[in-house]
């Protein structure tokens, strides 16, 4: 069974009176009307705890959607056991069977549950409807379709052979179980950690962030109407605490997949470290981390360009993705008027619930994030040297909203120019437009990470050097682009030095790393 490139999955554009608007919107009254109380999914089975913890939009902080239901140590137990029982039969079933689960909870998605992937998507983790369709549908869709055309093209390459001597690969999965430990911005990720170890033949412990168990228990549910066996996938909500001290410490931990915090993922890797020796295998360890991501601008830039590439690189999603643009390098020549722009373009940027589809700006996720982020806005008011240009006001009244700011720095080694907020805030340091040498070599000094990054020039002999010059300065490099948004199959997306392994989700590379194969030789 080989599966081909699939396309793309096309975005709907919710415009007003398009008939996906009004499906969606009717199915967000339908999550708002009824409470879900979701539990944990163990081997198959639906397991209450009893220890209840409310689901509530971001956005709207006294609404209560539901609740899920935390789990301990003993179901951590539960899930690693459960996971090993189904292996044997999982690893086993022929390679066509497993993909058809993947490839059908995909159509599923795409035909039947979108809007409640992207209705769960919105209320739960705030995002606006196009934020949704481009995550939980688009992009996981993409995911599970290109995942299994990667698997395919892995599956058909075999080693030569000799008069007398036939040999072969088996790509088996790896030998115990793997931990997923997944983020909240991204529903497609989310499903993408433990789906693509999964069809691997790999069975899985999945915890998702407990502020994106509303779209994960979502997405789990379609994943059995595919036909996911049980015990392939278990779900549970635990601490992560809880959870790393048991499956860190297990023989059978064979690998992590991991999207999230630098300091989390340093911790975890530590621990694997020092618990080696109870392990039957070297686990295979990919994490995609923290980023610091820079808009370079040169001073050939298109300033229109310059002001969207900015606008929507650091404020769509309020600014949680890995990938937001959070410092910016603007040439002297044209930096008053990228601001004057940037600044107008931003204060047009409606804030509010993601029922009214005209909000560009929802909330942040929840009150932890909204502490750090003002946090750092009210460091920067007090800054000398940083001027706030727009935005800075922070209210958690009905909500966690902050308003999309820009800070205008004078000191290119400022806190916020080099730690990661996490939230709507961009940095903006004005160079010498003779002086593109000095500019490249604070983005690169800068920030430990390298995950996104922009130049935006429209001088070849810039982007080139640009290029080469940041060669380690970002795993996705965008030439005349906001520096987010890759597209599975198309951008395969990873950073390296402090973002992460740079295993490339939704790439062949992200998939080998579940794969431990077998070479056979035979002799006749
Ligand atoms: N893949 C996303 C993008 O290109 C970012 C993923 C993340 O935030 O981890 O914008």
């Amino acid at each position: 069974f080989h599966y081909p490139m699939p396309a793309n999955e096309p975005v709907l554009s919710y415009a007003p009176g398009s008939p996906e608007r009004a499906t969606l919107k009717k199915v967000l009254a339908e999550l708002k009307k009824k409470q879900v109380d979701v539990p944990m999914y163990i081997g198959g089975r639906a397991v209450r705890t009893g220890n209840k913890v409310e689901l509530n939009p971001p956005h709207e902080k006294a609404h209560v959607l539901g609740y899920f239901h935390m789990g301990e140590q003993k179901h951590v137990t539960q899930a690693i056991e459960a996971a090993l029982k189904a292996k044997e039969a999982w690893a086993n079933m022929p390679w066509e069977d497993r993909a058809h689960i993947f490839l059908k909870a995909a159509d599923l998605i795409a035909t039947k549950y979108r809007p409640y992937m992207n209705g769960t998507t919105m209320l739960g983790q705030s995002k606006n409807a196009y934020q949704a369709e481009i995550d939980s549908a688009c992009e996981l869709i993409d995911f599970l379709r290109y995942n299994v055309h990667y698997l395919s093209e892995i599956y058909k390459q075999q080693p030569a052979s000799a008069p007398g001597v036939h040999n072969r690969t088996e790509w088996r999965p790896l030998e115990g179980f793997v931990l997923a430990v997944t983020p909240f911005n991204f529903t497609a990720i989310a499903g993408n950690l433990p789906t693509s170890a999964a069809m691997c033949g790999n069975v899985v412990v999945w915890k998702p962030a407990d502020t994106q168990v509303y779209a994960a228990q979502m997405f789990m549910r379609i994943m059995k109407e595919a036909g996911l066996p049980d015990g392939v996938i278990n779900l549970i909500y635990v601490d992560g605490q809880v959870l790393g001290d048991t499956c860190l410490s297990h023989p059978d931990f064979a690998g992590i997949h991991f999207t999230g915090s630098t300091k989390v993922f340093n911790n975890i890797w530590q621990t694997i470290g020092a618990n080696l020796p109870v392990y039957k295998s070297y686990p295979r360890i990919v994490g995609e981390t923290g980023g610091k991501d820079f808009v370079l601008v040169h001073k050939s830039a298109d300033v229109d360009a310059t002001v969207v590439a900015l606008a929507r690189g650091a404020f769509e999603y309020q600014g949680q993705k890995c990938s937001a643009a959070s410092r910016a390098y603007i040439p002297g020549n044209i930096a008053e008027e990228v601001k004057r722009k940037l600044v107008a373009m931003v204060q047009t940027m409606k804030m509010g619930s993601v029922e009214d589809f005209s909000n560009f700006i929802n909330a942040v996720i929840d009150e932890r994030s909204f502490d750090k982020i003002k946090g750092y806005i009210e460091k920067v008011k007090k800054d000398k040297k940083a001027t706030i240009l727009t935005g800075g006001n922070c209210s958690k009244k009905e909500g966690y909203f902050v308003e999309p700011t820009i800070i205008e720095t004078k000191d290119p080694k400022s806190l916020t120019m080099c730690e990661e907020i996490f939230g709507p805030v961009l940095t903006i340091y004005v160079y010498n437009a003779d002086n593109f040498e000095g500019a490249m070599n604070l983005v690169d000094t800068t920030s430990p990470y390298a995950l996104t990054g922009s130049i935006i020039a429209q001088d070849r002999e810039a982007i080139t050097l640009a290029t080469s010059r940041l060669r380690n300065a970002a795993g996705n490099f965008y030439v005349n682009d906001k520096p987010t948004g890759a597209v599975v199959g198309q951008q395969p997306f990873g950073g390296a030095r402090a973002s992460g392994t740079n295993d490339k989700a939704g790439s062949m590379l992200n998939i080998y790393r579940w794969l431990s194969a077998r070479t056979i030789k035979e002799t006749f």
